[in-house]
């Protein structure tokens, strides 16, 4: 089998017998870039009162795309007195009225998905094909959703007086530049919140140009502030004293720092962090569909995905079979330009991220474990990072137990089922988990005993509005989407 293996490999640059995939990429003309940007607040694009402006770039080519605007103390002040404005209006217009504007956002988004689509690839690197029936698609369900419940937050939450909370301070990380911006905007908005929205300083664009479609719904000035800048202005900003509530995505490191900011000041907050999901196969799991769910687990947006499945655990007796398995579906996978319409791993978002996986991967060898990586030619420009996968891994390795946030997968066995639970829940994490097995009594025994605010029973990576999505321990606290996500931007008192 290993013997196999090695020659597949050898072969592996010619795929498919010699006969690759053509170059399809995806048309860009049709997105008319700026060359620069300002910021929106209080229904306006202004230039920024700090007076400096960054520039954003292409992760899969290193080109400059546009400059932007790096908001300082006075814009967020600015800002956030704009949305507190702009509260008179929205808390008390009625919910039917609010639904209207979140269903033309909803709708613009699906007239403008190629565009959006494009923008987001070129501005984070993820694929294409991703963007265009992932983050777009569910951009727009997330504002369809909520845009559903504006009218009708008595009914869901029977028996309490549901008012907003005010101005919603909301800052988003670089994995799901567009989409996340949604998961935040959509609630907020529906529960009769203004916000002030601070997307990632490397993945700007698709939030600014979601500022675009908010004043093409005509939104009344100031529901909607966006301010571009590196973590600094998000500092700023959750620190203002003029916000009532925080939601924040992104590292747990910067997710304690917001907490210690806000203790003791009443003000209240969401935090979705970081995760080290267990993707758990059992022996007696449909193989081919768990390895299609372990490549999506981990290889979707370059595994940089908080709830991606970067511990397999697999049951001993069909380790290696699996393994193998795996190893040769890795190497069809297309590592490249993600506008490649073909492409199914596309550039790492950023140099140090690609540094941050660089290292941790050196730490996993270094400790001993074994590294594979898909064969592949890498493009000579840009972030890039081959799909890996460890095994002779063991649990107290850093890359079993830190954030890696890259293709990389760390492989562990188990013997029982408990076992698997308990080197499921041997983290600090606890975001998400994948169990795979024919047994359905084995998948409910298993969900009740993971601390994991997800678990997918043969699948992964499956995101609805409905359903709420969250973590416990160092994953952070409060949900997004569904009912519970509805709450966080209320008070129910
Ligand atoms: P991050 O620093 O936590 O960034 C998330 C967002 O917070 C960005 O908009 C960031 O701005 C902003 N920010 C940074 N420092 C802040 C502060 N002190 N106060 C308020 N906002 C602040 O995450 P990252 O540096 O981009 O990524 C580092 C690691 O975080 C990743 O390797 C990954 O492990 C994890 N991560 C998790 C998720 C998730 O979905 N749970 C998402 C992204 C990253 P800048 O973009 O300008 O830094
Ligand atoms: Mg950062």
């Amino acid at each position: 089998m290993a013997e196999q293996l090695e020659r597949r490999e050898e072969r592996a640059p010619a795929r498919f017998g010699g006969l690759d995939y053509a170059p399809a990429p995806e048309a860009t003309d049709h997105v008319k870039l700026r060359a620069d940007h300002g910021l929106l607040i209080g229904g306006r694009w202004v230039d920024p009162l700090s007076e400096r402006r960054f520039k954003t770039i292409s992760p899969a080519t290193e080109e400059v795309l546009a400059e932007v605007a790096e908001a300082g103390e006075e814009d967020v002040d600015a800002a956030v007195k704009a949305a507190r404005a702009a509260s008179k209006v929205w808390s008390r217009m009625p919910g039917a009225e609010r639904a209207k504007y979140l269903y033309r956002i909803a709708r613009i988004l699906q007239e403008r998905a190629r565009e959006f689509a494009v923008l987001e690839s070129m501005n984070g690197g993820k694929p294409i094909k991703e963007s265009r029936d992932v983050d777009v698609p569910l951009a727009a369900a997330h504002f369809f959703y909520h845009a559903g419940w504006a009218d009708k937050l008595d009914y869901a939450f029977p028996g309490r007086r549901p008012v907003p909370l005010g101005v919603a301070a909301q800052v988003v990380p670089w994995n799901f530049p567009l989409l996340m911006a949604a998961w935040k905007l959509a609630p907020a908005l529906a529960a009769g919140n203004t916000v002030v929205l601070k997307p990632a300083e490397t993945t700007p664009l698709t939030a600014l140009r979601l500022g675009e479609v908010i004043q093409e719904a005509e939104l009344p000035d100031g529901v909607v502030n966006i301010l571009t800048g590196a973590g600094a202005t998000g500092a700023a900003l959750v620190g203002h004293a003029g916000v009532d509530k925080v939601a924040f995505t992104g590292s747990t490191e910067v997710g304690k720092a917001i907490q210690r900011t806000l203790a003791g000041s009443g003000k209240k907050l969401t935090l979705e962090l970081g995760g080290k999901a267990a993707n758990i196969v059992f022996e007696d799991a449909p193989l081919d569909q768990a390895i299609e769910g372990i490549v999506n687990g981990i290889y979707f947006n370059q595994g940089h995905v908080c709830c991606a499945g970067s511990r397999l655990l697999v049951q001993e007796s069909i380790a290696e079979p699996l393994v193998d398995k795996l190893k040769r579906r890795m190497a069809t996978l297309r590592v490249g330009d993600p506008l490649d319409k073909n492409t199914d791993v596309g550039a790492i978002n950023s140099r140090a991220q690609l540094d941050k996986i660089t290292e941790l991967v050196a730490s996993g060898e270094a400790d001993g474990a074994k590294a594979w990586q898909a064969p592949c030619e890498l493009p000579a420009r840009g972030f890039w990072f081959r799909p890996t996968v460890f095994t002779h891994v063991a649990q107290s390795y850093r890359i079993a137990q830190e954030e890696i946030f890259g293709p990389v997968l760390s492989v562990l066995t188990f013997r029982t089922p408990d076992e698997a639970v308990e080197k499921a829940n041997n983290t600090p994490y606890g975001l998400s988990a994948g169990v795979w097995t024919d047994k359905g009594s084995r998948i409910l025994d298993l969900a009740n005993r993971m601390r994991a605010g997800v678990v997918w029973a043969n699948t992964f990576n499956r995101f609805d509005p409905t359903s709420p999505f969250g973590g416990y321990k160092e994953s952070g606290f409060g949900r997004e989407g569904g009912r519970h996500g509805l709450a966080a931007y209320l008070d129910l008192s």
